[in-house]
């Protein structure tokens, strides 16, 4: 449904971001993850055709976003970090204003207000001036505008920002709901933002891409850790694990009255879990633990953006 290819955009001198390529099924929730300044909200503008693009490719159902992009705006519903609000209209009156703006037929104007105000919890609010909202309320109007054009993408820049616990958990609930036959990208830098309502992942760090992947491939597919329980001489079992091949760290995790338990981490792509069992088992001693340890999102991140230099949190 998104196809980003090698974009590139600079301020001035500045890069912005980087030879970024990723794509997005038709359906999927993708989480844009990473820290302040990574190049979030540029990639969503050249997406949602705010802002030109330095070189690159950007397609959405098909269409390029630079030479197609009346087509574009049609299929975007857009949620930027900072929503263009009037905050002295009443909530139906800015509803009806974007409607307009959208260019949503008369006829079926008032049921499409209708509708998004019933999406977004909204019907309590009708006739309230905007800038008396809480800011919850605000972002879910800012929802509303987005979806009013029956969007088959919706793009939503950090839409938990500024919002209390509560309200966070509301919109996040809102988010959910929305998603199934639309496609969303939902930037933000709040971790377990992404586990919560995303299907997967794209870091950017600096203006670059350094991971994307489906979330469960992410916690399953990198596992490279376990908890490892044996009943023998807790040395000799230290120094024995540690020479299986395919075997990175050993550390201790505790000493029980007949063994220990080790966290053991593999190296990169090995799975060393017959050759640990085998050794257990052929040196007389006994396997009583070997549980799998999936990395966090945020060993990912921290592993992800590590190597670009420090961590903004
Ligand atoms: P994020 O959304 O991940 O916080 P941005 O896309 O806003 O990141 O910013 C990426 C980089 O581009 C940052 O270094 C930022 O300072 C710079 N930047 C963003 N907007 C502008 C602008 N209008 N002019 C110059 N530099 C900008």
């Amino acid at each position: 449904m998104i196809e980003v290819e090698h974009l590139t955009k600079y301020y001035g001198q500045t890069p912005a971001i980087r030879d970024v390529s990723f794509t997005v099924e038709r359906g999927e929730v993708l989480g844009f993850l990473g820290p302040n300044g990574a190049g979030k909200t540029t990639t969503m503008r050249i997406l949602t055709c705010f802002i030109p693009a330095t070189s690159g490719t950007v397609r959405v159902g098909g269409f390029d976003v630079f030479t197609q992009s009346l087509e574009v705006r049609k299929r975007i519903g857009y949620l930027p970090e900072r929503v263009p609000i009037y905050k002295d209209m009443t909530v139906d009156c800015y509803l009806d204003f974007v409607a307009r703006l959208k260019g949503v037929p008369s006829r079926s104007r008032k049921t499409k207000i209708d509708e998004v105000k019933t999406n977004c919890g909204l019907h309590d609010v009708s006739g309230r001036i905007i800038g008396k909202l809480s800011r919850g309320y605000t972002q879910r109007v800012g929802l509303a505008q987005a979806l009013l054009n029956d969007p088959e993408v919706l793009i939503l820049d950090e839409p938990t920002v500024g919002l209390d616990p509560k309200q966070i958990v509301e919109i996040r609930n809102l988010i959910r709901s929305l998603a199934g036959k639309r496609t969303i990208i939902l930037s933000t830098h709040i971790l377990p933002e992404v586990s919560m309502i995303c299907d997967s992942v794209a870091i950017i760090n600096e203006g670059r891409i350094v991971a994307k992947d489906s979330i469960s491939n992410l916690h399953t597919g990198r596992q490279m850790r376990i908890t490892l329980g044996v009943n023998g001489p807790p040395e000799k079992v230290v120094a024995a694990i540690s020479s299986v091949e395919g075997v990175g760290k050993v550390a201790e995790l505790q000493r029980t009255a007949t063994g220990v338990r080790l966290d053991v981490s593999f190296k990169p792509g090995a799975d060393p879990r017959p050759g640990i069992s085998a050794l257990v088992v052929g040196s007389g001693w006994e396997l009583i633990e070997l549980r799998p340890e999936g990395l966090s999102l945020e060993d990912i991140f921290i592993r992800a953006t590590a190597e670009e230099g420090e961590v903004e949190q």
